[in-house]
């Protein structure tokens, strides 16, 4: 079934199904709406509305199965199918993600990584790192719909467009620089030194403001 959730949603999603595997490998059975608020820092009633959101229903106790929940959550965040990305800039930051090995335990496959500097090409490694007029070719030939973008901010507004006009649908953005998505398409962006911000304020904040 088709459900429209929004951000927070989703990503409480993946903290219930991030819980569920914990509980899985201590071979739980059952689990309760309580303790997916526990390890998701909501209250059950939270957890059940979200369930529900997606037809998710326990049973009359509360209770769900441990292994039909955690299949049900998979398939809403689309972990039951491999997900191809593609990488821009494989500078600090781009390099880091192209070679992060956690991805693949996710099946987060990703099939190259692309930059403007000759010097970063390498076509023999895995991924491989392409110049950037073999983007297109690659997207189309892999049916890539999601990309990283790793490019400084002055480059990301026009590399967003190229990836778009090849058929990207969602873009992870690290270039600090705050991109807008089209109609159709989604952009997360992740800014590091915002993020930094955020946490350097609330822990002077929570310490008297020093
Ligand atoms: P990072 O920001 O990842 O730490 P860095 O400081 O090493 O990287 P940046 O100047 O931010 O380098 O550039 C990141 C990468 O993006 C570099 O490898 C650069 O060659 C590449 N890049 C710059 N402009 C473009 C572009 N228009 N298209 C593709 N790649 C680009």
């Amino acid at each position: 079934m088709q459900a429209m959730a929004n951000r927070s949603c989703i990503i409480r999603l993946s903290r219930y199904k991030n819980a569920l595997n914990r509980l899985r490998t201590l071979n739980f059975v059952r689990v309760f709406s309580d303790n997916l608020a526990d390890a998701a820092g909501v209250t059950a009633a939270q957890v059940r509305k979200d369930f529900s959101l997606f037809g998710i229903t326990g049973n009359r106790r509360g209770g769900y199965r441990v292994d039909e929940l955690a299949e049900q959550l998979n398939k809403i965040l689309g972990k039951d199918q491999l997900h191809e990305f593609i990488v821009i800039g494989v500078g600090n930051i781009g390099r880091a993600l192209l070679h992060y090995p956690g991805f693949e335990r996710s099946g987060i496959n990703i099939a190259a990584g692309f930059d403007i500097d000759p010097a970063k090409f390498n076509r023999d490694s895995k991924p491989p790192v392409l110049p950037l007029d073999q983007l297109a070719g690659v997207i189309k030939s892999r049916d890539i719909k999601l990309a990283i973008l790793a490019v400084p901010d002055y480059a990301a507004q026009q590399v967003l467009e190229l990836v778009l006009s090849a058929g990207i649908r969602g873009v992870l953005n690290f270039a600090p620089i705050c991109l807008k998505a089209p109609a159709g398409c989604v952009i997360n962006n992740i800014n590091l030194e915002t993020e930094l911000e955020n946490l350097i304020y609330f822990v002077n904040a929570a310490n008297g403001g020093n």
